[in-house]
């Protein structure tokens, strides 16, 4: 079975029909060494500077930080293993994720030289949450335990997975009203926009698996489908990273589907 994976800020791993969340407890955890963390900065700014106490803060952080790091890798040691159990391929997107998490650049007005704001105060606080969630992590410990159960993880782009259709290939940011919903204004396709976005890279990897499966289709080992939604290319299957705007024209394909469903 092939199985595609989202990765989000609510929720770290998204497939098709499940998702892995950290459980209460671990959340409760993550969230009170954070708050810790913030207090034991703030004492160890007022110590002097060499002093025994000022150190004694600094192992107390480091500490706090592996704690986290500790649940996380729990986390996603156990996500890993559940998710391999359960499918023989699996897809992940391909981000980039120290792109993702760049600062902004800074802006300056060029007649007073200077600073305009650039939301970079916002945006550390999406890649804190980014980085927070182990996505990376979670990649390597599928791939090496896929390996091991001599399964394949391969990953598609995720360009503009979140704003895809995944009945229609109909693809607009306005798809994604709230953070959580997605709603199609092409067809009306109503979904939780993770579950979608899961769907949405299942079917680029299905795509790219019948286009380069030539030789299996011609011996009549791929079937071709015509199910709802089979005859629509999504996004990327035919350009991996060609960023056209052609966002809403709807792409017809002329063999797609869903028969390794
Ligand atoms: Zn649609």
């Amino acid at each position: 079975m092939v199985e595609a994976i989202d990765r989000g800020t609510c929720c770290p791993a998204q497939t098709t029909d499940a998702s892995y969340d950290f459980s209460p407890e671990q959340k409760k955890s993550l969230q009170r060494e954070e708050r810790k963390r913030k207090q034991l900065q703030k004492a160890m700014h007022r110590g002097e500077k060499g002093s025994n106490r000022r150190q004694k803060k600094k192992w107390r952080i480091a500490r706090s930080y592996e704690k986290q790091a500790n649940i996380r890798e729990d986390f996603n040691h156990k996500t890993s293993k559940k998710l391999v159990k359960n499918a023989c391929v699996l897809i992940f997107e391909d981000l980039k994720t120290k792109q993702m998490t760049k600062r902004p650049k800074a802006k300056v007005d060029e007649q007073t030289g200077r600073f305009l704001p650039n939301g970079a105060k916002r945006k550390a606080g999406l890649n804190k949450a980014i980085l927070s969630v182990g996505w990376y992590q979670l990649e390597k410990f599928t791939e090496y335990k896929a390996h091991r159960a001599s399964k394949v993880v391969f990953k598609v782009s995720a360009y503009q997975s979140s704003q895809e259709c995944a009945d229609c290939g109909h693809t607009h940011p306005d798809n994604r009203k709230r953070r959580e919903l997605f709603v199609c204004l092409g067809c009306g396709h109503r979904e939780n926009a993770d579950v979608n976005a899961a769907k949405v890279l299942k079917k680029r990897a299905i795509n790219l698996i019948q286009d380069s499966g030539t030789e299996l289709s011609q011996r009549g080992v791929l079937r071709r489908d015509t199910g709802r939604g089979a005859n629509e290319k999504t996004q990327t299957a035919e350009a991996v990273g060609a960023h056209g705007c052609e966002s809403s024209k709807k792409k017809v394909a002329h063999a797609t589907g869903s028969s390794l469903l």
